[in-house]
Protein backbone atom coordinates (compact mmCIF):
# COMPACT_ATOMS: atom_id res chain seq x y z
CA UNK A 1 0.00 0.00 0.00
CA UNK A 2 2.52 2.39 1.18
CA UNK A 3 4.45 1.37 -1.45
CA UNK A 4 1.91 1.92 -4.45
CA UNK A 5 1.39 5.05 -2.74
CA UNK A 6 5.02 6.10 -3.46
CA UNK A 7 5.01 4.89 -6.89
CA UNK A 8 1.91 7.23 -7.66
CA UNK A 9 4.02 10.33 -5.85
CA UNK A 10 7.06 9.69 -8.04
CA UNK A 11 4.62 9.59 -11.26
CA UNK A 12 2.57 12.73 -9.98
CA UNK A 13 6.19 14.44 -9.45
CA UNK A 14 7.31 13.41 -13.13
CA UNK A 15 4.42 14.46 -14.81
CA UNK A 16 4.28 17.97 -12.86
CA UNK A 17 7.76 18.53 -13.89
CA UNK A 18 7.20 17.28 -17.78
CA UNK A 19 4.01 19.24 -18.24
CA UNK A 20 5.37 22.15 -16.04
CA UNK A 21 5.69 24.66 -18.58
CA UNK A 22 2.41 24.01 -20.34
CA UNK A 23 0.51 24.18 -17.07
CA UNK A 24 1.85 27.47 -16.14
CA UNK A 25 1.10 28.98 -19.75
CA UNK A 26 -2.52 27.66 -19.12
CA UNK A 27 -2.56 29.32 -16.46
CA UNK A 28 -1.45 32.59 -17.12
CA UNK A 29 -4.32 32.64 -19.86
CA UNK A 30 -6.55 31.70 -17.66
CA UNK A 31 -5.87 34.97 -15.59
CA UNK A 32 -5.64 36.79 -18.25
CA UNK A 33 -9.22 35.97 -19.68
CA UNK A 34 -10.45 36.07 -16.04
CA UNK A 35 -8.75 39.33 -14.92
CA UNK A 36 -12.02 40.93 -13.68
CA UNK A 37 -13.84 37.70 -12.27
CA UNK A 38 -10.76 37.24 -10.18
CA UNK A 39 -9.70 40.52 -8.99
CA UNK A 40 -13.46 40.72 -7.70
CA UNK A 41 -13.89 37.41 -5.94
CA UNK A 42 -9.84 38.37 -4.18
CA UNK A 43 -11.81 41.48 -3.56
CA UNK A 44 -15.22 39.60 -1.84
CA UNK A 45 -12.74 36.95 0.16
CA UNK A 46 -10.80 39.90 1.55
CA UNK A 47 -13.89 42.00 2.41
CA UNK A 48 -15.12 38.83 4.30
CA UNK A 49 -11.94 37.86 5.87
CA UNK A 50 -10.09 40.88 6.83
CA UNK A 51 -9.31 40.24 10.24
CA UNK A 52 -8.54 36.87 9.64
CA UNK A 53 -5.85 37.68 7.35
CA UNK A 54 -4.68 40.17 9.26
CA UNK A 55 -4.15 38.55 12.27
CA UNK A 56 -2.04 36.11 9.51
CA UNK A 57 0.25 38.43 8.72
CA UNK A 58 0.58 39.64 11.68
CA UNK A 59 1.70 36.23 12.93
CA UNK A 60 3.68 35.26 10.18
CA UNK A 61 5.89 38.61 10.66
CA UNK A 62 6.19 38.39 14.32
CA UNK A 63 7.40 34.62 13.50
CA UNK A 64 9.95 35.36 11.26
CA UNK A 65 11.36 38.99 13.71
CA UNK A 66 11.70 35.36 16.09
CA UNK A 67 12.99 33.72 13.93
CA UNK A 68 15.74 36.19 12.83
CA UNK A 69 16.29 37.16 16.06
CA UNK A 70 16.76 33.79 17.45
CA UNK A 71 19.56 33.32 14.61
CA UNK A 72 21.32 36.41 15.32
CA UNK A 73 21.36 35.70 19.16
CA UNK A 74 22.29 32.33 19.04
CA UNK A 75 19.26 30.88 20.19
CA UNK A 76 17.02 33.06 23.10
CA UNK A 77 16.67 36.21 20.95
CA UNK A 78 18.62 39.20 23.41
CA UNK A 79 20.46 42.16 23.38
CA UNK A 80 23.76 42.06 22.27
CA UNK A 81 24.69 44.60 24.44
CA UNK A 82 22.72 44.39 27.78
CA UNK A 83 20.80 41.17 27.73
CA UNK A 84 17.44 42.84 27.37
CA UNK A 85 14.93 39.64 26.22
CA UNK A 86 11.54 41.84 25.18
CA UNK A 87 11.36 40.84 21.55
CA UNK A 88 9.37 43.77 21.45
CA UNK A 89 12.12 46.09 21.82
CA UNK A 90 14.63 44.26 20.04
CA UNK A 91 16.12 45.60 16.50
CA UNK A 92 18.55 43.99 14.61
CA UNK A 93 21.92 46.53 14.10
CA UNK A 94 24.12 46.36 11.44
CA UNK A 95 27.76 46.06 13.25
CA UNK A 96 29.88 48.38 11.20
CA UNK A 97 26.96 50.64 11.21
CA UNK A 98 25.29 52.59 7.71
CA UNK A 99 22.26 50.82 8.61
CA UNK A 100 19.96 53.92 6.81
CA UNK A 101 22.19 53.18 3.93
CA UNK A 102 21.79 49.69 3.43
CA UNK A 103 18.47 49.14 3.68
CA UNK A 104 17.71 51.98 1.21
CA UNK A 105 20.27 49.65 -1.03
CA UNK A 106 18.38 46.60 -0.54
CA UNK A 107 15.32 48.84 -0.54
CA UNK A 108 13.83 47.11 2.44
CA UNK A 109 12.96 48.23 5.57
CA UNK A 110 11.12 46.32 8.64
CA UNK A 111 9.24 43.28 8.37
CA UNK A 112 10.73 43.46 4.66
CA UNK A 113 14.15 43.68 5.93
CA UNK A 114 13.70 40.54 7.96
CA UNK A 115 12.38 38.52 4.90
CA UNK A 116 15.47 39.61 3.07
CA UNK A 117 17.69 38.58 5.78
CA UNK A 118 15.81 35.30 5.52
CA UNK A 119 16.50 35.18 2.18
CA UNK A 120 19.66 36.21 2.18
CA UNK A 121 20.18 33.21 4.56
CA UNK A 122 21.13 35.32 7.33
CA UNK A 123 24.26 36.71 5.82
CA UNK A 124 27.05 38.31 8.63
CA UNK A 125 27.34 41.98 9.69
CA UNK A 126 24.36 41.87 11.89
CA UNK A 127 23.50 41.88 15.34
CA UNK A 128 20.93 41.88 18.06
CA UNK A 129 20.30 45.08 19.81
CA UNK A 130 17.35 46.59 21.90
CA UNK A 131 16.51 49.99 20.90
CA UNK A 132 18.34 51.64 23.83
CA UNK A 133 22.00 50.27 23.20
CA UNK A 134 21.51 50.79 19.62
CA UNK A 135 20.43 54.35 19.65
CA UNK A 136 23.40 54.58 22.22
CA UNK A 137 25.51 53.36 19.62
CA UNK A 138 24.19 55.62 16.90
CA UNK A 139 24.90 58.49 19.47
CA UNK A 140 28.38 56.91 20.10
CA UNK A 141 29.50 56.51 16.71
CA UNK A 142 28.94 59.53 15.33
CA UNK A 143 29.21 61.63 18.63
CA UNK A 144 25.85 63.32 18.55
CA UNK A 145 25.94 64.22 22.40
CA UNK A 146 27.69 65.98 24.65
CA UNK A 147 28.83 65.24 28.31
CA UNK A 148 28.54 68.27 29.43
CA UNK A 149 26.36 71.70 28.49
ZN1 LIG B 1 20.36 46.47 25.17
Amino acid sequence: MARNQEKIQAYQKKYRAEHKEAKNAKAKQYRLDNREGIRMYNKKYYTENKEAISQYIKKRGWRLKVEVLSYYSNGTPKCNSCGEEDIKVLQIDHVKGNGNKHRKTIGRSGAAFYRWLDKQNYPGGFQVLCANCNIRKLYTEYDFYCDEI
